[in-house]
């Protein structure tokens, strides 16, 4: 890295948190999919939160070729996604599959609207639920948080099915107990999913 270089990244660097190149690279997917000439849908810049306040999260119901719902969290400048093909599970007991999306901007929390015929996501958009969360616990394959909504309230589970293909995306999305984890995971069971069970 030259001089310059360095010099540059220290003064763009954030005091602390995830870089804007790392959140660039992570957006690149998205832009890939989307001609900002066509779509409303923001082309976003990677920003960087600045630490006080807490992250984000977002569902947006999409009545696109099949109707479902997007579950995005804020985490390291850009917005995690995942399509649910059903309602959100608003109550325990209820097991539902996410999956895996490209990354999109925090910009795109606030979208609604309507992406015209032809682009990518065709249909409408609107926004089902948002507030704040909170990360409980998140290790490779699995994601505890709090959910600070109108609609969904309460500690959610994301995990991640296990299977012989990398390339696969599934997830699935439910609420839990809190208790119910830390029993899991005192007795071993904590590392995979229950069987799911889709009503
Ligand atoms: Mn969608």
């Amino acid at each position: 890295m030259s001089a310059q270089t360095a010099a540059r990244r220290a003064k763009n660097a954030p005091a602390r948190g995830p870089s804007r190149t790392a959140a660039r690279e992570r957006l690149g997917p998205y832009w890939k999919k989307r001609d900002f000439k066509k779509t409303t849908e923001p082309p976003g810049r990677p920003k960087v939160a600045a630490g006080q306040e807490r992250p984000v999260f977002v569902i947006q119901r999409h009545d696109a070729s099949h109707l479902h719902y997007d579950l995005r969290l804020e985490e390291d400048g850009v917005l995690k996604s995942w399509a649910i093909p059903k309602t959100p599970p608003q109550v325990e007991g209820l097991k539902r599959l996410a999956v895996e999306t490209e990354d999109h901007p925090l910009d795109y929390q606030n979208f609604e609207g309507t992406i015209p015929p032809g682009e990518y996501g065709a249909g409408q958009v609107e926004v089902w639920d948002k507030g704040s969360y909170q990360p409980i616990e998140k290790g490779r394959g699995k994601r505890l948080f709090l959910l600070q909504g109108r609609r969904m309230k309460g500690v959610f589970v994301l995990v991640k099915l296990r299977s012989a293909d990398p390339k696969d995306k599934n997830w699935l999305f439910f609420k839990t107990r809190l208790k119910t984890q830390m029993r899991q995971k005192e007795q071993g069971r904590g590392k995979g999913p229950a069987p799911a069970r889709q009503k």
